[in-house]
């Protein structure tokens, strides 16, 4: 699934394609990642439009429109931007085509077609987007925040990063870096975190997250960008995907464990559960 830096690169892609072009038609292939109004609507409220911007909250991408209204999106597992020519054919896995004015069309693809599309006059009427937590790259990220909110609860710090709901845009392969380069167990309680963890976790959010997003983020399996090209953050990570492979700060096997159904890279050595 793609997380922040991949979507922050499909973000600044589509934006230098798109921006400035007008919808002339949508075609809707299979319905579902449409998750609010009915279709005719749907294809009322963008026939027409043009494409102002596109911006980025958390893993949703939105597209800003003129006469304003907005479309937002979230890839889920496989969904995907393409930009096309007119003489392109739908693949089975098409969901929406967007005819453009300048004779091209943004597609907009899903395998698995869990990916979703929605349409609002105002951002603050979506609930997707109003209950995101914070984004990670944001001044509110602050030791403070996490100790104010988290002090006594007993979560996993690993789940706590990916929870949504607190901080918005984090996923399983940037958590296990922030963690490995921070030294802190993943199974460690919150509780038992105190500034200087905070602080540390803050920081390597920000250094993994900037250089993932100048790198164009992961590609491990799904994740491709609008040209198709792959991202080349994978040759920076440490530990995810690296089981029983050396750790390189200590030497000793990188481990696998599962926590919340997911895959969680360690090093028992350097990430140490506090006494
Ligand atoms: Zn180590």
């Amino acid at each position: 699934m793609p997380e922040l830096p991949e979507v922050e690169t499909i973000v600044k892609e589509l934006r230098t394609e798109i921006s400035g072009d007008i919808i002339s038609n949508v075609d809707i292939f299979r319905s579902n990642p449409i998750i609010q109004g009915d279709l005719p609507k749907f294809k009322f409220e963008l026939k027409g439009k043009k494409f102002i911007d596109v911006t980025r909250r958390a893993k949703y991408l939105i597209f800003h429109l003129k006469p304003k209204s907005f479309l937002i999106a979230h890839l889920r597992m496989t969904g995907k931007f393409i930009i096309s020519s007119y003489d392109s054919e739908p693949s089975k896995y098409t969901r929406v085509w967007f005819k453009l004015k300048s004779g091209r069309i943004l597609i907009f693809d899903d395998v698995r077609c869990f990916g979703t599309l929605e349409i609002q006059k105002n951002l603050n009427n979506s609930n997707s987007l109003i209950k995101l937590g914070i984004e990670p790259l944001s001044k509110e990220m602050s030791p403070r925040f996490f100790l104010r909110k988290l002090s006594k609860s007993k979560r996993k710090i690993k789940s706590v990063l990916l929870d949504q709901k607190i901080v918005a845009g984090l996923g399983n392969i940037y958590v296990s870096e922030i963690l490995f380069r921070s030294g802190i167990n993943p199974q460690s309680e919150v509780c038992q975190l105190q500034k200087k963890d905070w602080i540390k976790i803050i920081k390597f959010t920000r250094t993994i997250l900037e250089e993932a997003v100048r790198n164009n983020g992961t590609t491990i399996s799904d994740f491709r960008r609008v040209d198709d090209k792959t991202g080349k953050f994978q040759q920076f990570l440490q530990v995810y995907g690296k089981t029983n492979q050396p750790c390189p700060k200590c030497g000793i096997p990188i481990q696998r464990i599962i926590q919340q159904q997911r895959s969680t890279f360690f090093c028992l050595d350097c990430q140490k559960i506090k006494p």
